[in-house]
């Protein structure tokens, strides 16, 4: 089957060249709204790797060298030429992804918004000067680029997740080889090529993709990589960060939660049923910190459901290269039926269906906005991450209940209150065990501000000063001199 609009097709970037792998191999581009075939994706092998990593390695020794204002200048011009890009890449990514093109330029413009925060922010990397306890002796704590960095990114955010590496390993002054997300390149190749056309020297980013095991082996274990990055599941975090170990490699590590949602019977709740399904649904609900445990004070228990289950009715599923289109179809296959499979055993478990349950078509990968009421917990979604359009809503009676089980998983990313009262959005700021806490609005994830988890959903900052810092290496120089006699 083919499509009308033209896709690219994905070449692996190495050396400020694109190429093919070593073997020619490629592996399909699938649309998820109908299944068919888009394009491909070039397949790297390990030599393709290692000319990677030296390319990495030279860029490295380059790219420290350019001064922080330098460096910012090149983000900055990278960052105008890609919002001067906006449709195409946003054409681009609703293609391969799914998401609503309105969903898909937001992550663009976003993404050009994040390049310029860490172009700033990288001229502000200070070291600092410690009194000593002689008068001849000066302390210098100096921040150093840790050095080449392998970036390992998912597909539901193509773009921003990729950009979020790239910005700030390059604001630091450190190379990067990036492995790309295999069933959404092309957006993610148009962001590289935003860099190269800015004048970023050969070797300072590369971009590979191909079987990620396999990339991740070969990347971590090299001595040219200093630091990984990962965003994606957490069984695979774990296993990468293992690897990482074994090496004393420097990991920030992006992984998977639960958000809980506390609506406390204080809440507006018409405001916070509009606002939690726009939340809950963007990118049809694939999303790290979409919410996703709802837990509703018994008293408005029901006025919630109602207001929220009709915000959800209203939603239009479809292809997200139509306007009308509010929820697209899931990225791919394995969601779909992943989806398919927590749904039915929560049912069998006992939970209420409220809205949706079904896919939407029989071809492609969309699946109704889902509301599930007073769901079980031994049912699996209440447990495992759903990564998909399912809103699970029970009730509590005790703010210490909901917050006793807002803190039962082993995930702590994001998490939301709704409630008008000081004292309880302080006890939950002190309670919540998460990395993030937004209350009565959905703030987060902007550039400014530090974004990751804590307990299995990871370590490490993706944005703030924090993220920068993740980049840099601490040294000490501690001086003494001759004191002067004449
Ligand atoms: P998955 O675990 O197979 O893969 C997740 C990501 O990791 C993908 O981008 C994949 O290419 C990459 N990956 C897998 N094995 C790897 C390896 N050995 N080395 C390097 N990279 C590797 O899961 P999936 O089916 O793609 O996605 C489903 C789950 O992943 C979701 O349930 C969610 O928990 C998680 N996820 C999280 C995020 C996030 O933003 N934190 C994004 C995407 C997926």
């Amino acid at each position: 089957m083919t499509t009308p609009q033209h896709y690219p097709d994905s070449l692996l970037f190495i050396d400020g060249q694109w190429r093919s792998g070593a073997a020619g191999r490629v592996l399909p581009v699938l649309n998820p709204f109908d299944e068919s075939t888009l394009g491909s994706v070039a397949h790297a092998e390990p030599a393709d790797l290692d000319d990677a990593l030296t390319a990495a390695q030279r860029g490295f020794a380059l790219w420290r060298r350019e001064s922080a204002q330098q460096r910012a200048a090149l983000l900055h011009r990278a960052a105008e030429l890609w919002r001067s890009r906006t449709a195409e890449a946003a054409r681009v990514m609703t293609l391969e992804q799914g998401k609503p093109l309105a969903q898909a330029q937001g992550e663009v413009l976003a993404a050009a918004d994040i390049i310029d925060w860490f172009a700033e922010e990288a001229r502000r990397t200070y070291g600092r000067i410690v009194p000593a306890r002689a008068e001849s002796v000066r302390q210098l704590v100096l921040k150093e680029p840790v050095g080449p960095v392998a970036a390992f990114t998912p597909w539901n955010f193509p773009v921003n997740q990729a950009v979020r590496k790239i910005a700030a390993a390059l604001a630091a002054g450190c190379s990067i080889v990036l492995k790309g997300p295999e069933e959404t390149p092309a957006s993610c190749a148009l962001l590289v090529q935003a860099f190269h056309d800015a004048g970023l020297p050969p070797g300072v980013l590369g971009l590979v993709f191909g079987t990620p095991a396999m990339i991740s082996q070969h990347l971590i274990a090299h001595p040219v990589i200093r630091k990984v990055s990962f965003t994606g599941s957490i069984p695979v975090g774990k296993q990468l960060a293992a690897l990482a170990g074994q090496h004393m490699k420097r990991v920030t590590m992006e992984l998977g939660g639960h958000a809980p949602v506390i609506v406390c019977a204080d809440a507006d709740l018409e405001r916070a049923a509009k606002l939690l399904c726009v939340a809950k649904f963007r990118n049809a609900g694939q999303i790290c910190i979409a919410p996703t445990r709802f837990l509703i004070h018994a008293s408005v228990y029901d006025a919630f459901v109602a207001a929220f289950v009709s915000e959800t009715e209203r939603l239009s599923v479809g292809n997200g290269l139509s306007a009308a289109t509010d929820v697209g179809p899931l990225a791919n296959a394995r969601r779909l039926a992943d989806i398919e499979a927590l749904v039915a055993d929560a049912r069998e478990h006992g939970a209420r269906l409220l809205s949706g349950g079904t896919r939407t078509a029989s071809q492609g990968y969309g699946y109704a906005p889902t509301v599930l009421g007073d769901v079980p917990l031994t049912a699996r979604i209440m447990n495992e991450e759903p990564f998909g359009p399912v809103a699970l809503l029970n009730r509590y009676t005790l703010l210490n209940e909901a917050l006793a089980e807002a803190n039962r998983l082993p995930f702590g990313l994001a998490a939301y209150a709704y409630t008008r009262s000081a004292s309880v959005i302080a006890a939950l700021s002190r309670g919540i065990e998460s990395g993030m806490l937004s209350v009565n609005h959905h703030g987060l994830s902007l550039p400014e501000l530090p974004f990751g988890g804590i307990k299995e959903s990871g370590y490490g900052t993706e944005g703030g000063a924090e993220a920068l810092e993740s980049y840099l290496t601490t040294k000490l120089v501690s001086e003494y001199s001759e004191p002067v006699t004449e």
